[in-house]
């Protein structure tokens, strides 16, 4: 019934109307994970990357994030069909399999990487829990129709007690965690971070440990956007503006420290909060769109068209064609 009455407003030209409608709003899009052949696990397929690229290149004009940025701060109109794309985490896939797309497609991308992992100190958190989730013996509560529920709670620990929940449910499974991340955890290095630094990429800041803010102290928090912004630099012997909130939702940081970004001295960051950038928008919550799950072209042009934000805008509570599956962030 979805899906039939989707193509249906498609058909009749709903799509191009809302397209239109929203053109003076920028979309940023937000990506974790890409696969293609020999790929071990997840990520939005190269067939389904290119179908919404073409859609991009049809209908839209793919920006560097920091354009979309510099126009907000000059306090000037954005310019009409405007789209960023924007990646997290800095796992291995990206170079793999997107940075090719990128290269042939001629699209700029940002690339929001978490420090400490591309160093190889340490893997993320979030895939350590996904890893547990794959092993054989691995309690109920890690099943992964329970995760979603059980990163909201472990979204809520100081690190230290997360940290210390996921060791002990590593040996609860009778495994225990590698100390270099597997193949399809794999971080990007900074040679290759370099090589897509000097070609269409811009590298952002997406912490130096990937903690969830508003379980860390401001004190804390500073000690992250300095860090990683540091390691950054020095890694890619370039310049970090940018900052991307690991998780990003609402009630992943405080007002506070959404503040300390702009101190810090970023231009701007990231949310995983679902909407379009207007004009005026703050620079230090900017929406995104989530494009992994739209696999299905109806489901992508929903989004990238503007439906999905005048169907929330309209019907915020009958959501009956906005509704989705709850998508762990990361
Ligand atoms: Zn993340």
């Amino acid at each position: 019934m979805k899906r039939l009455a989707l193509h249906a407003f498609q058909r009749c030209g709903l799509f191009s109307f809302t397209r239109a409608l929203s053109a003076g709003k920028a979309r940023i899009l937000m990506y974790h994970n890409f696969s293609g052949p020999g790929a071990d696990g997840g990520g939005l397929s190269e067939a389904v990357a290119r179908q919404q690229f073409d859609y991009l290149r049809q209908h839209f004009k793919v920006v560097p994030l920091s354009r979309i940025v510099a126009c907000l701060a000059a306090g000037k109109k954005l310019e009409r069909h405007w789209v960023a794309l924007t990646i997290d985490d800095g796992r291995r896939n990206c170079y793999e399999f997107l940075f090719p797309l990128l290269k042939e497609y001629r699209m700029p991308a940002t690339f929001f990487v978490v420090s400490s992992f591309i160093a190889g100190e340490d893997w993320i958190w979030t895939d350590k829990v996904s890893w547990l989730s794959e092993q054989p013996g691995h309690r109920e509560q890690l099943a992964p129709n329970n995760l979603p529920q059980l990163f909201r709670s472990l979204n809520r620990m100081r690190p230290e007690t997360r940290n210390q929940r996921i060791e002990e449910w590593a040996a609860g499974a009778g495994v225990s965690l590698p100390q270099k991340p597997p193949a399809r955890y794999a971080a990007c290095s900074w040679a290759e971070l370099r090589e897509m630094a000097g070609s269409l990429v811009e590298i952002g800041s997406h912490t130096a440990t990937h903690p969830i803010l508003s379980s860390i102290t401001d004190e804390e928090s500073w000690k992250e956007l300095i860090e990683s912004r540091r390691q950054i630099e020095e890694g890619i012997g370039g310049k970090v503006s940018s900052f991307c909130y690991p998780n990003g939702r609402l009630e992943d940081y405080r007002p506070s420290q959404a503040k300390q970004i702009r101190e810090a001295g970023y231009d701007c960051a990231v949310v995983a909060d679902s909407g379009l950038v207007k004009n005026g928008a703050d620079r230090y919550r900017l929406p995104r769109v989530g494009m992994e799950r739209k696999t299905e072209s109806v489901e992508m042009a929903k989004y990238l068209d503007g439906m999905a934000h005048y169907q929330s805008k309209l019907w915020p509570k009958r959501n009956f064609l906005q509704r989705e599956p709850e998508e762990i962030v990361g």
